[in-house]
């Protein structure tokens, strides 16, 4: 929920969105923990459109984004990276409409309303393993196509897991860096004055082992980081937040099988939504509250159906709750494929409303 805050149909977005979250959370009440009883058994979904396989074969195709088209939503497009060569965007039938072979991409995030050379622009940044460096790009509106726009090759720390964040509170945009060894670096991204992006160092942490899934909450100030065998951990997002954090969820706590990976946010009107985490171990995602103590709600996996295969083993997932077109009327929950039955790795897109109102 990045581009429809700003856009055109974003009051009539909301509007739907609204009266299909009361139902929802009505719902989700009555799918938690039975009272008294063990916790019930994971949602059953199906995926409806699936992307072209990745280029590369084995463990390749690792972490997708949502762009969602500002003024006509059935074109919005999926990113999704590939940690052997690149950077894939797919149309939302799965075809692939282009493929940067720019080095090994392994997480990938997007922001709206970026301003670059006096244009509002929305920017995707992925890690680059190839050189440990800053991947930066601007959609084209027009072709749907990324055009990059690094100012140079920004070095971080080791790149594995990487986000994105923008503060409410000063209207930065921020690209989030995490390692194997647990370390997360904090930069800011800013216009150079030439019509590309730079970056500075704004702050670094460490949480304790290997880290990868993370994501920002951009309207409460969050930041959430998967450690993979330990569990779900939330920072404050700001460069200067203190260092202490809260424990979402534990691996091997019910609901939780390590490695956790991906992080995402589906974003519901006044604050609220959800905060998804894909369980890799048990290949199912964990819904919690987006809001207050982040409380679990649910658990669903991605089976059999529609002529696609089901989804396992899954490192990066996105979700958007825009209105996307009659194919995904309430949005889209995209899940990265460990074992593609048709070939290599790919990306599997399960309406939302499949997912919350069930
Ligand atoms: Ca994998
Ligand atoms: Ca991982
Ligand atoms: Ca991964
Ligand atoms: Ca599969």
């Amino acid at each position: 929920m990045r581009t429809p805050l700003r856009s055109a149909s974003g009051v009539r977005t909301w509007i739907l969105a609204g009266a299909l979250w009361v139902s929802a959370l009505a719902v989700a009440s009555c799918q938690g923990d039975k009272p008294g009883g063990g916790a019930i058994p994971p949602l059953e979904v199906v995926a409806t459109v699936e992307t072209e396989p990745a280029p590369h074969a084995g463990d390749a195709a690792d972490d997708p984004v949502i762009w969602v088209h500002p003024t006509d939503p059935e074109m919005s497009t999926i990113i999704g990276t590939n940690k052997k060569g690149g950077l894939a965007v797919y149309d939302l039938t799965g075809r692939q409409i282009q493929y940067l072979p720019d080095g090994g991409m392994n997480n990938v995030d997007l922001r709206a309303g970026f301003p670059l050379a006096g244009q509002s622009v929305t920017l995707v940044t992925a890690g680059n393993r190839s050189h440990n460096s800053i991947a930066i790009y601007r959609v084209d509106p027009a072709t749907r196509r990324l055009e990059n726009v690094a100012a140079r090759v920004v070095t971080t720390l080791e790149a594995y897991g990487s986000c994105m964040y923008r503060s409410r509170t000063t209207g930065k945009y921020y690209y989030f860096v995490n390692s194997k060894t647990g370390n997360v670096e904090q930069w800011e991204l800013f216009d150079n004055g030439r019509g590309r992006v730079d970056a500075v160092k704004v702050r670094g942490f460490a949480v304790g082992s290997q880290t990868e899934g993370c994501v920002a909450d951009d309207e409460l100030g969050h930041f959430y980081i998967a450690e993979e065998t330990v569990g779900i951990w939330k920072y404050g997002a700001e460069p200067n937040a203190p260092t202490g954090r809260l424990s979402v969820d534990q691996a091997g706590g019910g609901r939780l099988v390590a490695d956790v990976e991906g992080l995402t946010i589906a974003y519901g009107p006044e604050g609220t939504g959800y905060l998804i985490a894909s369980s890799q171990g048990n290949s199912t995602y964990v819904l919690y509250r987006r809001e207050g103590d982040n409380a679990f709600v649910k658990a669903f996996r991605v089976v059999r159906g529609s002529g696609i295969d089901a989804v396992s083993d899954t490192d990066g997932i996105d979700v958007t709750t825009a209105n996307l077109g009659p194919a995904f009327p309430s949005g889209v929950f995209v899940a990265q494929d460990g074992r593609n039955d048709a070939g290599n790795q790919n990306y599997k897109l399960v309406p939302w409303h499949h997912i919350v109102h069930k």
